[in-house]
Parts: structure tokens; sequence; C-alpha cells
């Protein structure tokens, strides 16, 4: 079971791709579909989150991402 659920506002995200490279699991991705900005967002591919927070802290975007820990 996951122990963590990371959520990615996409209308805040500017698609640099730092909370993907920064992402132990490797869970995170770069969206084929722009938002409204033009930017490709980055998406949670949906499973192996551990709630390490690491995205939130090198995200520079305030807002974009949001990790919660899941309780066991
Ligand atoms: S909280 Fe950790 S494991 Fe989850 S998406 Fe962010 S960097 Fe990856
Ligand atoms: S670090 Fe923030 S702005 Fe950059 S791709 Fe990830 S969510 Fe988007």
């Amino acid at each position: 079971m996951d122990r963590g659920k990371v959520e990615i506002r996409q209308e805040e995200c500017k698609g640099c791709g730092l909370c993907m490279e920064a992402c132990p699991p490797a869970v995170l991705r770069i969206s084929e579909s722009l938002n409204s900005a033009g930017y490709h967002p980055a998406m949670y591919v949906g499973h192996g989150c551990t709630g390490c927070g690491i995205c939130f802290f090198v995200c520079p975007e305030p807002g974009a991402i949001c990790v919660f820990r899941l309780a066991a």
C-alpha cells in the first residue's frame, strides 16, 4: 500500500521538471497535454508515492504540489 499521495495543480505548474527529476521512486511525469498557460504540467502516475515531500520542497511554484502522508 502506498505511504503517500501527491496532487499537482496543473494550472499552477510551469512544467520545469524539477519535481520529476527529484522524486526518488520516479512516480512523476510530464503530461503530454498543455495547461492554459501553455506549459506541459507534471502529473502523478497514480501509485508508488512514499509521501517523502521532496517534490514539494523542490517546486518553485507555490501551491503547485500538495503531498499527503497516508496513515498506515
Ligand atoms: S512525495 Fe516523494 S515519492 Fe511522492 S511524488 Fe513527491 S518526491 Fe515522489
Ligand atoms: S517542480 Fe513544480 S513547477 Fe516544476 S514541473 Fe514540478 S510541479 Fe511543475
